[in-house]
């Protein structure tokens, strides 16, 4: 479970990038997080990944407080996390293979779960085919496809997807969204940034909205209203 308790950060006096954000996600939702630009989505799903910490309030994570912990602490916590961006993030000097079994041998897992898991769990992305090729000669969306076999090879508790099919034309973008429906169904907690309706539509999930660095619908199972 995941809580939000009150979180604010402001950057500098000016900028108040989240205001007093509470909320709950339980294990296995999938949720989707909307609002304009500038509204403080990027900057919610960094106090979630521990990349910045908040100017007031707590997150928590497994009843943990993850902001009052320590780097290797935090490191353990992330291992928990599979995180997807927009551009992709891909290493450009390594295949397919050595991109996923890169992130599998940082979280010290041995070399015979390394061989047998990267095939697999690129299948599962609808991938096997691209294993031996370099991300230069993949279509956007097979990179993005790449991004998210590498981010559930650990098997997280959470994926966290910041706009993943921002820079992907609509059928690629029906595709990445079947895809993180799948992981989801089978037990994995999604948490979605993304500008794009049909997106929301499709997934029928819940919806929380975000203006100005504060929560301003939380919708069971929404539709994108903004
Ligand atoms: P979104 O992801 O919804 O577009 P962000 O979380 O990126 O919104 O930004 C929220 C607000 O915080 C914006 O006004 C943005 O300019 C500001 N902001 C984001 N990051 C920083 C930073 N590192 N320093 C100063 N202001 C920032």
């Amino acid at each position: 479970m995941i809580i939000f308790d009150n979180v604010s950060k402001k950057y500098n006096e000016d900028c108040i990038a989240l205001d007093k954000v509470s909320f709950v996600v339980n294990p296995n939702e999938f949720v989707s997080i909307v609002g304009p630009s500038g509204a403080g989505k990027t900057t919610l799903l960094k106090m979630l990944l521990a990349e910045d910490k908040p100017t007031e309030g707590k997150v928590s994570f497994f009843d943990t407080d993850i902001h009052t912990l320590s780097g290797e602490e935090i490191n353990l916590v992330r291992r928990k996390i599979g995180a997807v961006f927009q551009d992709f993030r891909l290493l450009p000097n390594k295949t397919v293979y050595e991109n996923i079994a890169f992130a599998m041998e940082a979280a010290g897992r041995p070399d015979e779960e390394i061989e047998s898991d990267v095939p697999h769990v690129l299948e599962l992305v609808d991938l096997g085919n691209k294993i031996w090729n370099f991300p230069s000669e993949l279509s956007g969306g097979e990179k993005q496809r790449v991004a998210i076999a590498r981010a559930i090879v650990n098997q997280p508790d959470i994926i966290i997807a910041d706009e993943p099919t921002g820079n992907l034309d609509p059928a690629n973008t029906y595709d990445i969204v079947q895809i993180l429906k799948k992981i989801n169904d089978l037990g994995t907690t999604v948490i979605l940034t993304t500008h794009n309706k049909g997106v929301i539509d499709s997934i029928g999930r819940r919806v929380i909205t975000m203006q100005d660095g504060r929560v301003i619908r939380d919708d069971i199972a929404g539709k994108y209203i903004l």
